[in-house]
């Protein structure tokens, strides 16, 4: 049978507020339909590492607000947030996958993390100098044609990361594909600091809100 996941266009999110009463759930909803599945998830948090990975992350969601006049306010960039979180887990060796495009956004990075005492690992996208066409790519696809043009190497980022033996790799802005082939082949966890938009300054979601983008989704 089809799985029907349509949670996205689910107006009332009653998982949010604890309801569950069969009569008022959309038809699409997994409480209705995959309460078995439901089941089985719940029981792998009480596996060791991923309970330790979720809840320290809930913690570190938690400690992102502080309530002030009776509101959550968020107080925490998500760099911050990154930081805690590694101090949470424990980890102290950070890869860095970057891209060439956003190589001071990287040295910046790494900037920040080395100050407060871990030890960064990071690789450029560009590493080996191996032109695009000797890893697959029709010549037509340079991005310019006179001749070389280094491409991105992101199984050689994950690989160079698992050799340093790293405790996370934090993606910086790889492009869309090159990250899920860093993902694949990285040892370490991974997660993404930055997702790359060349367009929008690396902020994808404006291309969802503003009048001046959203024509462009038509
Ligand atoms: S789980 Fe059910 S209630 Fe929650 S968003 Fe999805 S469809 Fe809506």
């Amino acid at each position: 049978m089809e799985v029907n996941l349509k949670c996205a266009y689910c107006k009332f999110k009653y998982c949010y507020k604890g309801v569950k009463d069969q009569k008022v759930l959309p038809d699409f909803c997994p409480m209705k339909n995959e309460a078995e599945t439901i089941e089985s998830t719940v029981k792998l948090y009480n596996k060791e590492k991923v309970g330790k990975l979720y809840i320290q992350s809930t913690i570190n969601e938690r400690e992102g607000y502080e309530v002030v006049r009776g509101k959550l306010i968020p107080v925490r960039p998500r760099v911050l947030e990154l930081i805690e979180f590694n101090r949470k887990m424990g980890y102290k060796k950070i890869g860095l996958a970057f891209c060439i495009g956003l190589s001071d956004e990287a040295s910046r990075v790494s900037k920040v993390l080395e100050e407060r005492g871990f030890k960064v690992y990071s690789v450029c996208c560009k590493c080996g100098s191996i032109d695009k066409t000797v890893l697959g790519v029709p010549e037509k696809y340079k991005l310019r044609h006179d001749g070389f043009e280094a491409g991105c190497n992101p199984i050689l980022q994950a690989t160079l990361l698992n050799k340093a033996r790293t405790d996370l790799n934090v993606i910086v802005g790889l492009c869309i594909g090159h990250d899920i082939l860093f993902t694949e082949h990285s040892e370490a966890p991974v997660t993404t600091l930055i997702v790359k938009d060349r367009f929008t300054g690396h902020n994808p979601v404006i291309a969802l809100y503003t009048s001046y983008h959203k024509h462009m989704l038509k």
